[in-house]
C-alpha cells in the first residue's frame, strides 16, 4: 500500500543518542547520524509527510528547559535544510513516566499530529524508531513499523539505518506522484536528485 506519512523517532534515528540517562540539551550536543539528512530528503521527494515524534523526559526532570529543546530542534531543522531536507512537524512529550497520554508507547503525539494534518491515515503510515516503545506505539495506531536495530520483534521490519529504512519505504511506493514532484519543487529540492538509486 502506498504510504502517505512517516513518523520518525528522533534520538538514535536522526541523531546520535545521548548517553544513557542523559539528554540532548543544546545544539552542540546534536550530532546527525550518517545518511539521516539524505534519508529525510528521499522521503520528502516522495511527497511523504515526515513528522518527528520524540519523548523528552529531560524537561520533566529539570535537565533542560523547553527553550533548550526548541534550540535543539531549530538546529535539527537547519542541518536538514542544509542538505535539502525538511520536517513537516516535530511533536515531543516533555512529561514524566506514567503521567500523560503522549509519552510513547502511548499514542497522544500521533493523535496531535493527526489533528494538525487531518489527511493522515495511520494505516498508510510508517513508524521508524530504534526502540521497542516506538514499535509498540506503531502497533497501537496500526502503522507499518521499522526498527533500526538488530533486535527481532514480531511483525516489525529491521533496518540498519534511517537511510536503509527510508529505502524500504520508498521501494514500495512506485514512481513519485505529481503532488510529490510539486512538493519537492516548492521545497527547493532538485527533482533530478533521486536518492541512492534504490529504484
Ligand atoms: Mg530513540
Ligand atoms: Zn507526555
Amino acid at each position: 500500500m502506498r504510504l502517505t506519512t512517516v513518523f520518525l523517532d528522533r534520538d538514535g534515528v536522526l541523531n546520535r543518542p545521548a548517553p544513557e540517562g542523559d539528554y540532548i540539551k543544546s545544539p552542540d550536543e546534536l550530532e546527525m547520524l550518517d545518511g539521516a539528512v539524505e534519508a529525510v530528503r528521499l522521503l520528502n521527494e516522495q511527497g511523504l509527510l515526515v513528522l518527528v515524534v520524540t519523548n523528552q523526559r529531560g524537561i520533566a526532570l529539570g535537565r533542560m528547559r523547553p527553550t533548550d529543546l526548541e534550540r535543539v530542534h531549530a538546529a535539527l531543522r537547519s542541518r536538514l535544510a542544509a542538505g535539502g531536507a525538511r520536517l513537516d512537524g516535530i511533536y515531543h512529550c516533555p512529561h514524566e513516566k506514567d503521567s500523560c497520554e503522549c509519552r510513547k508507547p502511548l499514542t497522544g503525539l500521533f493523535a496531535r499530529a493527526q489533528r494538525d494534518h487531518p489527511e493522515i491515515a495511520f494505516a498508510r503510515s510508517a513508524v521508524i524508531g530504534d526502540s521497542a516503545t516506538d514499535m509498540q506505539a506503531a502497533e497501537r495506531i496500526g502503522a507499518r513499523s521499522i526498527l533500526i536495530s538488530s533486535e527481532v520483534l514480531e511483525g516489525v521490519e529491521n533496518a540498519a539505518s534511517l537511510l536503509d529504512a527510508a529505502n524500504l519505504v520508498v521501494g514500495g511506493q512506485g514512481p513519485p506522484t505529481a503532488r510529490a514532484r510539486a512538493s519537492a519543487r516548492s521545497s527547493g529540492v532538485p527533482t533530478s536528485i533521486t536518492g541512492s538509486g534504490s529504484r
